[in-house]
């Protein structure tokens, strides 16, 4: 029967193995991402039970990927991405270099010809965009400085590879591969006519993208209709990334962050942000199951020395090479770490190149299974990575004087206060409370991950922090320990529970006021540690009313 159904048999099954596995994993204290892998290797060809279609898997889970770029888009302007150029680009050129020329000396040692050498080292040079950005997420680092620094490399490692995929079916021949397959003197065609395409998609994004897009979001917007505008939001997205990718021929990741980019200044990039988060979530979660799909245990016994040698390469050696370049531009060490890190693994566009080196006789089958070794091998240890860094984070603040060092870089320098208030949300309900306590003198400081609203506090000479509250690394900067009050204006009573839970363990005497939109949401507050919840429908039904009463008393 589902084999009747395998798009709802793929996602079904897919969203409930991981997550168990997720669950499971986050139980024993890993990173859901084993969980989500290893719930791919389940449903795949080579273990035995139910087998999901490895082709709908990978196309669903590029969706994830189009909404996360999308997602990254929303928090870049073109500014941001020409501010990281000087870095990005050398840094990802000779990265990609780098490892390549690792590939193929692995490549060579295993007796394979010069040609299979660099499709196999290309594969192993580029990084996932789902595995960095999701890490980079996790540690609210997308709009720090090196957050910026990994996704400007990101981009550039991208047209690289869409550079790659044009033009390996014409250099198919000379390197030793099918010579039907293209023809090597239309390379420099082709090398022109993708530079030029690409070309053309930038500019179209830039002076014609940016105006209408935004535009046509407003437009949405005015209907007041949140089924029409979320609609907007989502066909952006995706009708950008495939018409981009139909049209021009880059990548979807690519015209998705584009998409993202152009609605960067509009007002309403928050809430698209916001609207596009379930979906982002739930699809990138399916990357990792068909990461997991398209692997082969056996290969760990059949060629341990090959994949301990193709996992070197990636986690070692690419790794290493991106730390000396960010190291030699001047970057703290830090940053170096955090982009390293951020590479040591590699995923989608590797599956994509080692899948096409196979069809044109490049590639050995032994490279392209080695290639997803080294990818679910990477991509399990590279929350462990992450986790290294966050142990040295302490030893690098006090070395670096906590200027880049800190989640959210310069934008909030560490504070001592005492007795203050902590200000959770700086919105359409916290900017209201934040005047009242400032014109009564109280000693405030904000939380707030809207970058533009901190500075605009920090110009003002107030306490504000970047970053996701509900983290509790940016709640450690807050001195909630010696706080008096703990206000939490922001509208997601999920968050705000995570919220509560931190800053109770860490002070259990704080008053904590919190922010509700229904009544289960009050009962949910109150039961994570909440002193009060003020529910914003009922206070707007006393406001109606109480004009009402007023009204008729002087009638
Ligand atoms: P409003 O609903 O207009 O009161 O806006 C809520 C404000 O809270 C917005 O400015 C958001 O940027 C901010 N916000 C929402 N969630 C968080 C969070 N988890 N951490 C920090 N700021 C947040």
């Amino acid at each position: 029967m589902p084999h009747h159904y395998p798009l709802i048999a793929a996602i079904s099954i897919g969203f409930v193995l991981a997550l168990v596995f997720g669950a499971l994993a986050l139980r024993l204290r890993m990173s859901p991402l084993v969980g989500y892998l290893l719930a791919g290797v389940f449903v795949g060809p080579f273990t035995p039970g139910f087998v999901a279609d490895a082709r709908l898997a990978q196309e669903l889970s590029e969706i994830g990927v189009i909404l996360l770029m999308f997602g990254v888009g929303l928090h870049f302007s073109f500014k941001d991405l020409l501010s990281v150029k000087h870095i990005a680009i050398p840094g990802a050129l000779v990265q990609i270099a780098v490892a390549t020329l690792l590939g193929m000396g692995l490549a060579a040692a295993m007796g394979w010809p010069a040609g299979s050498g660099l499709v196999f080292g290309l594969a192993l040079s580029v990084a996932s965009t789902v595995v960095l950005l999701r890490a980079l997420e996790q540690r609210n680092l997308v709009e720090s400085r090196r957050g910026r620094i990994a996704v400007g490399w990101l981009i550039v490692e991208d047209l690289v590879m869409v550079l790659a995929l044009v033009l390996l079916p014409a250099l198919a021949g000379p390197l030793g591969g099918n010579a039907a397959a293209g023809h090597s003197e239309t390379f420099w065609m082709d090398l022109l006519l993708t530079l030029g395409k690409v070309a053309a998609f930038v500019v179209l994004m830039i002076y014609g993208g940016t105006r209408f897009i935004p535009w046509m979001l407003e437009r949405v917007a005015g209907s007041g209709s949140r089924e029409l505008f979320t609609l907007a939001v989502l066909a952006i997205a995706m009708g950008v990334a495939f018409g981009s990718a139909a049209l021009f021929g880059v990548s979807f990741a690519l015209g998705a962050f584009f998409a993202g980019m152009v609605l960067n200044e509009s007002e309403f990039s928050h809430k698209a942000a916001e609207d596009s988060l379930p979906m982002r979530d739930a699809f990138a979660v399916l990357f990792f199951v068909s990461v997991g799909m398209l692997f082969n245990p056996a290969i760990l016994l059949s060629d341990p020395l090959p994949v301990l040698g193709v996992f070197l390469v990636i986690v070692a050696g690419k790794s290493l090479a991106a730390f000396v370049i960010v190291l030699a531009f001047r970057h703290p060490l830090s940053t170096a770490l955090t982009i390293s890190a951020s590479l040591a693994q590699i995923g989608e566009f590797s599956f994509i190149l080692a899948g096409l080196g196979l069809t044109l006789g490049l590639l050995p089958p032994q490279g392209h299974d080695l290639v997803l070794a080294g990818a679910i091998l990477s991509i399990l240890v590279n929350p462990l990575l992450f986790m290294a860094i966050d142990r040295l984070q302490p030893w690098l603040d006090r070395r670096e004087g906590s200027k880049d060092a800190t989640l959210h870089e310069a934008a909030s320098e560490p504070v001592t206060l005492q007795g203050h208030v902590i200000l959770v949300g700086y919105g359409r309900v916290g900017s209201r409370v934040g005047a009242g306590l400032i014109e009564a003198g109280v000693p405030l400081l904000v939380v707030e991950y809207s970058r533009d609203r901190v500075h605009e506090l920090q110009r003002q000479g107030l306490h504000a922090v970047l970053g996701n509250a509900a983290g509790k690394e940016v709640l450690a900067l807050t001195c909630v320990a010696a706080a008096s009050c703990l206000l939490i204006a922001i509208p997601d009573a999920i968050e705000a529970g995570q919220i509560i839970g931190h800053a109770r363990r860490k002070n259990t005497s704080l008053r904590i006021i919190a922010r509700a939109h229904s009544d289960a949401e009050v009962d949910y507050l109150r039961q994570h540690g909440a002193d009060l919840v003020i529910m914003g429908e009922r206070e707007i039904a006393r406001g109606m009313l109480a004009h009402m009463q007023q009204a008729e008393s002087v009638a």
